[in-house]
């Protein structure tokens, strides 16, 4: 007899001694009769809060979850299949208690039913029983469709496409396809072999895909519109500029981007000790931000074998931006945080060997609504690292947007939208995700993609 609840079944975790010294997915995802206990727990409510609020795609929580409760897994599957293409990823890394888990009515009076484990196993078990079956492509319709970067809205968008039958190149200017989801997010928040199924699905579908492609460099948008002869295109480029600290020294070896260091993990050398170009190995990390980015590089360095990793944020606890799961699982991994601390000078010769910093109180609330932080004069201290990770924010592209003749941009560089259908000022030219949004969520970029494929779909009929 299943016994329900208002306790949710928690997903179980390698142990966090273990897992600091692997880079495998910490989560351990449910079996079967848990999926099926934790499904139970679901009240059917009749608004579907977790659906209609809830979601930015707005999946068919309560049906899906309906058919894990009864043990029919595919068919829970193909529920989530009409409005999700990443449901193996968007279980994994959807900000799930401010969304769908966020608006669930259980959650009123002890936890919220687990949507995002039960969207991970449900996609997993389809991926493991089922597969990703080649799939005959749709039959093209003639038109040529050019999609300009390959994260997740460049994907939701290029695969919504390739289904309604028309020729779709996607254009990626790095090695690797899959944007932040191959080379931020980690392996053990993210395997990369989910990310390479959710890929294969795509070249299934009859998508080409163009590695080592930059716009702006070997292409632009009016080219591909002119010479090259697609009807429209789609531009997903991301946000990908990072923000820098502003302080004297911080041009010393040792102080690097959390997106370069990620990257170095995730792609260009995997952690790999005995590589011939490993990553510069450091005893004592700081890491400066407090956003996900910062748990991503905090939790990244303590698996490469730091002795100490230490969190460096400007506000309190309370402000910071990232899942309060991830700072748990930071801090049951030893990495210590250090609030309403601000460094102000990297410490070294040409090497970075500690970093000055300040403390801070909280004021008045700024434009964002959050209490400002204020430094507290002649509160000055040192603490030694010899490697510092700046996780400080991203930016549009500014540079690159300002050149896309005819697409407006407003003063950051954003790409300006008609929000229904992610049309640009410029014909047959749409964008969507971060490049429209600043850095936001894997889901709304999903969200963008999906609304521009359906668009670009109409346009061209
Ligand atoms: C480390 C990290 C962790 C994150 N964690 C989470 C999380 O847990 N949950 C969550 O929901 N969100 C998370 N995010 C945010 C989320 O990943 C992004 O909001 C999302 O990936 C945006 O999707 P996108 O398709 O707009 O852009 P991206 O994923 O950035 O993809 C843009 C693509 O365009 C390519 N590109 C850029 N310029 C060009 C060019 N000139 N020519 C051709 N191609 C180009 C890029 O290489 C990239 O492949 C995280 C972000 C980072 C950096």
């Amino acid at each position: 007899m299943i016994n329900i609840t208002t306790v949710n079944n928690k997903m179980p975790q390698q142990d966090p001694e273990v897992r600091i010294c692997n880079f495998e997915e910490s989560a351990l995802g449910y079996d079967e009769t848990t999926a099926v206990a934790e499904a139970m727990r679901c009240l059917k409510c009749r608004k579907k809060p977790c659906m209609e609020l809830g979601c930015p795609v707005h999946n068919d929580i309560p049906g899906f979850i309906g058919k894990v409760a009864e043990g029919k897994f595919e068919e829970a599957y193909q529920i989530l299949q009409k409005t999700t293409n990443l449901p193996a990823v968007c279980g994994r890394v959807c900000p799930q208690y401010e969304q769908c888990e966020g608006h669930c009515v259980r959650g009123t009076r002890g936890e919220p039913v687990a949507i995002g484990a039960l969207e991970r196993f449900v996609a997993d078990w389809h991926r493991e029983n089922v597969g990703t079956a080649s799939s005959e492509p749709a039959q093209k319709k003639g038109k040529k469709v050019a999609v300009i970067g390959s994260g997740p809205a460049g994907i939701t968008c290029a695969g919504d496409l390739a289904e309604k039958g028309h020729m779709v190149t996607i254009f990626e200017k790095e090695k690797v396809v899959g944007g932040v989801l191959e080379y931020g997010i980690p392996q053990f928040r993210l395997p990369k072999d989910i990310v390479a199924a959710e890929i294969k699905g795509l070249t299934d579908k009859g998508v080409t895909i163009k590695t080592g492609k930059s716009l702006g460099k070997d292409f632009s948008v009016d080219k591909l519109l002119t010479k090259e002869k697609f009807d429209a295109v789609f531009i997903g480029n991301g946000a990908g500029i990072p923000t820098t600290m502003n302080i004297p020294g911080e041009d010393k070896e040792g102080v690097i981007l959390a997106s370069d260091y990620l990257m170095r993990i995730n792609v260009e050398h995997g952690y790999d000790p005995s590589s011939k170009d490993p990553l510069p190995k450091a005893k004592r990390i700081a890491v400066i931000g407090g956003g996900n980015v910062a748990m991503d590089a905090c939790r990244s360095a303590v698996r490469t074998g730091a002795e100490k990793v230490y969190v460096i944020y400007r506000r309190s606890e309370a402000e910071m931006p990232a899942d309060p799961s991830e700072v748990f699982e930071a801090r049951e991994e030893g990495v210590e945080f250090m609030f309403l601390t601000n460094p102000v000078e990297v410490k070294g010769k040409d090497r970075i060997t500690g970093l000055e910093c300040i403390r801070m109180e909280l004021g008045e609330p700024d434009a964002s609504g959050r209490r400002r932080p204020v430094p507290v004069e002649g509160s000055e201290f040192t603490i030694k690292v010899d490697q510092c990770i700046m996780a400080l924010g991203s930016n549009c592209d500014k540079e690159l947007t300002d050149t896309m003749d005819g697409v407006d941009t407003d003063k950051w560089g954003a790409i300006i939208v008609n929000d229904k259908t992610q049309a640009t000022s410029k014909k047959g030219v749409f964008a969507g995700g971060d490049t429209v949004t600043g850095a936001k969520t894997v889901i709304a970029a999903m969200d963008a993609g999906k609304k521009a494929a359906a668009a670009i779909d109409r346009y061209l009929r």
